[in-house]
């Protein structure tokens, strides 16, 4: 029997279509399995006509992972190394630079940098990595450093998170990836990565980079032992510090990949728990623009499928990316372009390229411009 204050789909319906804030008890009731996928997906595609229309946003960008030595021991993780495994590695300044110059010579507009905490080397060597790169291409866009390296970086320097922050402007940083969130509620995060920043932790980072103008984005793993409310907690979390300084750009629900991780007995998220997540994020975060289906780990059908599920960005041609491959996913290394904007197309939607920063990008060959940067001149 339902209760006279109870969530039903239509109470969600009216709503969502009066553009009116869903509440932490409907966010809820939408991941109840007995609650339509199919309705819940309409109600989200909803949204997210509303905001971005028939697009759907790609980029064309490449992936950073200077080192895979970390001194934490999160258990989803299967990326990290210990110091002396044979595993782990270290970039050089040639190899980081070399790099560097693949992604200008393949016309990315985007370097996502994010790796491990390693041991032996000081914030230094992780700013002058920013410095480097900055300094040789400096029209590729720095999205660099999780939540818990930035305060990794403020625990080595003794610095607060402005001073680290200003520093690694200054040193050429663009925007800041959403990583790091995993799942906000000490319930869960105090079993899967209890050392590093805590939820306050990383939203107060957050905060404080966008007060200083800095775009970030945000994330949530999904799929582990966490259960919907642990998620919509997260959902709403974020929600609240978007309200105080719209900094954030996009969210990013991530599936959990299993393998080589310290929870490989746990079967990796199904299509619909995807689809459904995505759905449910994109009707909670009422005042975050996009929402992303990174093809990466979502596996390209249900990336795909996603578009009609809340989600307007593809994320983008990606190369290089080791963390969700070594945790078992099975995707490409990277997409073309043609295949990105084909399965777009296949989709029923327009395929925009865009900037970091969401800026349409106008292209003949590698070389390109945003359609603002030729519309002033
Ligand atoms: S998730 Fe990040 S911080 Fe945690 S062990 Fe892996 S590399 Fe280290």
């Amino acid at each position: 029997m339902i209760r006279a204050s109870e969530p039903t789909l239509e109470t969600i319906r009216q709503k969502v279509e009066a553009g009116e804030r869903l509440s932490f008890d409907e966010g809820l009731y939408l991941y109840r399995p007995d609650v339509s996928l199919p309705e819940v997906g309409e109600l989200a595609n909803l949204v997210r006509e509303r905001k971005n229309g028939n697009r759907t946003y790609y980029n064309i960008n490449t992936h950073l992972n200077p080192t895979n030595v970390c001194v934490y021991r999160c258990i989803f993780c299967a990326f990290r190394s210990d110091l002396r495994d044979p595993k782990g590695y270290l970039m050089s300044d040639e190899q980081i630079l070399a790099r560097g110059q693949e992604a200008v010579d393949c016309g990315a507009t985007e370097m996502h940098i994010v790796g491990g905490l390693h041991h032996q080397m000081k914030y230094d060597w992780y700013r002058n990595l920013v410095a480097l790169l900055h300094k040789a291409y400096p029209r590729l866009h720095l999205k660099a450093w999780t939540g818990v390296e930035l305060d990794w970086f403020c625990r080595q320097t003794g610095w607060s998170i402005r001073e680290v922050l200003e520093d690694l402007i200054a040193a050429g940083l663009g925007s800041l990836p959403g990583g790091g969130a995993e799942i906000f509620h000490p319930e869960v995060r105090d079993k899967i990565c209890e050392h590093k920043a805590d939820a306050g932790r990383w939203i107060d980072i957050h905060r404080t980079a966008h007060q200083l103008g800095l775009r970030s984005n945000a994330t949530m793993l999904y799929g582990h032992i966490e259960n919907a409310f642990h998620r919509v907690d997260h959902l709403i979390r974020l929600r609240e510090l978007q309200d105080e300084t719209g900094g954030f750009q996009t969210f990013i629900p991530l599936a959990f990949h299993p393998e080589n991780t310290g929870l490989a007995q746990i079967k990796k998220p199904s299509g619909l728990m995807d689809l459904r997540t995505m759905a449910v994020s994109r009707l909670m975060l009422d005042n975050f623009d996009h929402i992303k289906a990174y093809w990466i780990m979502l596996g390209i059908g249900t990336a795909q499928t996603a578009l009609a599920y809340g989600a307007d960005d593809l994320d983008g041609t990606v190369r290089h990316e080791l963390i969700y491959h070594d945790a078992g996913a099975t995707t490409p290394e990277a997409l073309s372009v043609e295949d990105i904007r084909r399965l777009i197309e296949e989709a029923g939607r327009e395929p925009v390229e865009r900037d970091t920063l969401y800026h349409r990008v106008v292209r003949d060959g590698s070389h390109w411009e945003t359609a603002e940067a030729l519309a002033t001149g």
